[in-house]
């Protein structure tokens, strides 16, 4: 039944975080909101309840909030609901998708699997109950676990309060099916927190408030690395070949590439502290806008002419000449049982298989190993450092973690108009945004546009590190949440 999680650590305390100058600031602003609920929030525990404790934004989100907010000295513990019904995730993958506006999964939800929701959830809440008292806060993330939270509301008098990351910023028939059949479940919670006004369903709107998603800045995924480091990670990982010895021990689970025939290979040498390299980390989602952004690339290598102008513009020619476009996303051993992701990759290698050969060598298909939470962090912390550009080519996107980490890493971004994106990055500002991410023609446009300036690419990776800093870092995300608490008890 349902996983208590032991109890999240940090590697570094909150003290820590402010002996550098640049958090020192945000953290006593934490601090003093801390301080004034802290009496209010004595001997109760504030639950964080999900379906998962590993992939995708949310769990990437919670050690560190849970274990920073302990250590503001807030009991926050996490537990995480379990079932061995399949059909239950087939269910919630299906309100996921329609809540994003694709109707293609189905059409309106049964009475059937409204059974299975309420049972399931049944079951974990009728588990979890004993671990509670009647004055611990519950915040259930997502729509996996919304029927639980209004149970225990309700047997226990717990308040109760729903954090929903997933939105659309239209509504259409799919998102309308999706929000009528979770309505009934939202009776007992006071509030629910969204990512972005334009989420907010019509019947919440007066019991809700946004709280942007964050990143920590010392976590593995976003700390700083030392170039010895990071050659350390692409060596351990299989990204670059060492031509000296490293101090660092290889990982046991190592990167590998897609080759022409679908097969995975060891990657070899990608140039990654070479060449100027176009990288997009992602999930193997249709949403992120693969396919397109391939085309894209391969629209800019055929505007490539060798040219024998003045050096300037020969050197512009090299630069593009020599990118080279990473497409990295899970392993597909961690993907197995996502149909709809195993399908994505599929089509990406079809693709990479049929271009021109010389085209086909500026272009890598890298699958990460998910074994190790914290190799596969450093991996893509290792990568994004090492790009030239980051592009995000999502069609649709709740907020994007993956944009924050990026602009964080001081990376000139090229985004889409994606509500999640188009919230992070102001266009022309903090990055560029594509009008629509499925215009190859586009892509390629502004990829040249970012590659052909280094000084642009520059200020826009400053900008973007700044409005990460005063706006999506954790520190921001806890007062979030604290300034709720402080007015709902
Ligand atoms: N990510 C990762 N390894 C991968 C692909 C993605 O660690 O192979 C991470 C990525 O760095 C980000 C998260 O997964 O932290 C994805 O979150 P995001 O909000 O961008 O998209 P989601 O997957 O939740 O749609």
């Amino acid at each position: 039944m349902i996983d208590i999680l032991p109890q999240a650590t940090t590697k570094y305390s909150l003290d820590y975080y402010a002996t550098d100058p640049i958090f020192s600031v945000p953290v006593a602003d934490v601090q003093a909101d801390a301080k004034k609920i802290a009496a209010r929030l004595k001997g109760r525990t504030i639950w964080m309840v999900n379906s998962t404790a590993r992939g995708g934004g949310v769990a990437e989100m919670l050690p560190s909030l849970i274990a920073l907010m302990n250590n503001l000295g807030i009991t926050v513990r996490w537990a995480v609901i379990r079932t061995e019904r399949q059909e239950f995730f087939r269910l919630t993958k299906r309100i996921h998708n329609l809540i994003h506006g694709d109707r293609s999964s189905g059409a309106e939800l049964s009475a059937e699997e409204a059974e299975i929701y309420a049972a399931v959830n049944a079951e974990n809440a009728a588990s979890f109950k004993k671990e509670l008292s009647p004055r611990d806060i519950l915040i259930v993330h997502d729509p996996q676990p919304l029927p639980l939270g209004q149970t225990l509301a309700r047997e226990l008098g717990l308040l109760a309060v729903w954090r929903c990351h997933i939105g659309l910023d239209r509504h259409t028939e799919a998102t309308k099916t999706a929000w009528r059949f979770l309505r009934p479940y939202l009776d007992g919670y006071r509030h629910a927190i969204f990512s972005a006004p334009e989420y907010i369903p019509d019947y919440c709107t007066d019991r809700s408030t946004i709280i942007h998603p964050a990143i920590d800045p010392l976590s593995h995924k976003n700390q700083e690395l030392s170039v010895t480091k990071l050659t350390g990670i692409l060596c351990n990982s299989g990204l670059q070949p060492s031509y000296e010895p490293v101090v660092t021990p290889d990982y046991r689970h190592r990167v590998s590439m897609l080759s022409e025939n679908g097969s995975s290979v060891p990657p070899g040498e990608l140039g990654l502290l070479f060449r100027p390299i176009v990288l997009q980390v992602s999930r193997w989602d249709r949403l992120k806008g693969w396919a397109p952004l391939l085309e894209g690339f391969v629209r800019l290598k055929h505007s490539t002419v060798v040219n024998n102008g003045s050096n300037k513009l020969q050197r512009k020619q090299d630069r593009l000449r020599l990118s080279r476009l990473v497409l990295a996303g899970p392993d597909p051993a961690a993907v197995a049982d996502d149909p709809e992701g195993m399908q994505v990759l599929r089509e990406i290698q079809e693709r990479y298989a049929s271009l021109d050969p010389e085209i086909r060598r500026d272009v890598s298909v890298i699958l990460l190993p998910m074994e190790s939470y914290k190799e596969n962090a450093l991996i893509v912390n290792a990568m994004q450092r090492c790009a030239a550009v980051i592009v995000q080519n999502s069609l649709q996107e709740g907020f994007g973690l993956s944009v924050t980490e990026a602009m964080w890493k001081r990376k000139a971004v090229l985004g889409t108009q994606a509500c999640g994106i188009r919230h992070q990055i102001r266009d022309g500002r903090d990055g560029l945004l594509v009008s629509n991410p499925e215009d190859p023609a586009e892509i390629a446009d502004k990829l040249a546009l970012l590659l052909n300036n280094s000084i642009r690419r520059y200020n826009m990776g400053r900008s973007a590190q700044r409005r990460v800093y005063d706006q999506f870092l954790v520190f921001r995300q806890i007062s979030g949440y604290l300034k709720l608490l402080a007015k709902l008890i």
